[in-house]
């Protein structure tokens, strides 16, 4: 939970990978707390506290083809996954990373993905800019071009929920088991420390009991509109 004195406070994964140190999050300014972060200089006070909350379990892949799947700022908490899962290539069957985002600038990995040199990675967006001649479309039309065995396979999906619904649905229809395919879910958090409901679905808090959950148990509470 990161914390914008003045304005309030908000959830934010963290986008850093542990081992090289320092803790890094990426922000996209959508409203009051985000944008009062976002405007933050070197030597600025945030407040900080956590971490909370599942993670992503990619240890549960070990041997297995791994699917991440990401759309817009999704990408960011999944990157420290991605950064293990190429860096230790015989951990893992084969690694895709498939990349979605609304226009070319809203692409968090146009820095990044040269150094994912052992994944296959596929990049589309919705509308195109001018100059753009990569892929354009939903990023489950990628999910062709990815290279897995769906029964030994794990996916790691974080977007928009109705990315999440429709990535999700498509793996199963492929053969992906439900149970292996990871969702992030972000609904309304407030506390962050299970005491205030405001993230209640279903029968869970996602601030205690995720975000991280499996699709299987994720599908039937994402009928439950959030308020
Ligand atoms: C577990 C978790 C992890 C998150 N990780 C990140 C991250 O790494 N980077 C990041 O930039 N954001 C992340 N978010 C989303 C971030 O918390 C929201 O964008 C933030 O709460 C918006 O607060 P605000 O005061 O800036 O804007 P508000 O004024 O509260 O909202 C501005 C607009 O954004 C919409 N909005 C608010 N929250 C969300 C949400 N969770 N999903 C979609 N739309 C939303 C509102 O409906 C409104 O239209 C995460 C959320 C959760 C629950």
């Amino acid at each position: 939970m990161v914390h914008c004195f003045g304005r309030g406070e908000i959830p934010v994964s963290v986008s850093s990978v542990p081992t090289t140190g320092g803790l890094a999050h990426t922000v996209r300014a959508v409203g009051a707390v985000s944008e009062g972060l976002c405007a933050a200089r070197v030597g600025d006070v945030l407040g900080l506290r956590g971490p909370y909350g599942t993670g992503w379990e990619l240890e549960r892949a070990l041997g297995q083809d791994v699917l991440v799947v990401a759309g817009g700022i999704g990408l960011a908490p999944l990157r420290p996954l991605i950064r293990d899962a190429v860096a230790e290539p015989s951990r893992h069957g084969r690694v895709n990373v498939l990349i979605g985002a609304r226009t070319p600038d809203d692409l968090l990995s146009k820095w990044e993905t040269p150094r994912w040199p052992t994944a296959y990675t596929g990049v589309t967006v919705d509308r195109p800019a001018d100059g753009w001649r990569g892929e354009v479309g939903l990023v489950t039309e990628l999910m062709g071009q990815a290279s897995f065995d769906p029964p030994s396979s794990w996916a790691f999906v974080c977007g928009p929920e109705p990315m999440i619904r429709a990535t999700s649905c498509d793996l199963v229809r492929r053969g992906v088991a439900a149970e292996h395919i990871r969702v992030s879910l972000e609904r309304n958090m407030r506390c962050a420390t299970a005491t205030c409901g405001h993230c209640q679905l279903g029968p869970v808090l996602l601030c205690r009991d995720g975000p991280v959950v499996s699709w299987d148990r994720a599908e039937s509470w994402l009928s439950v509109r959030e308020l």
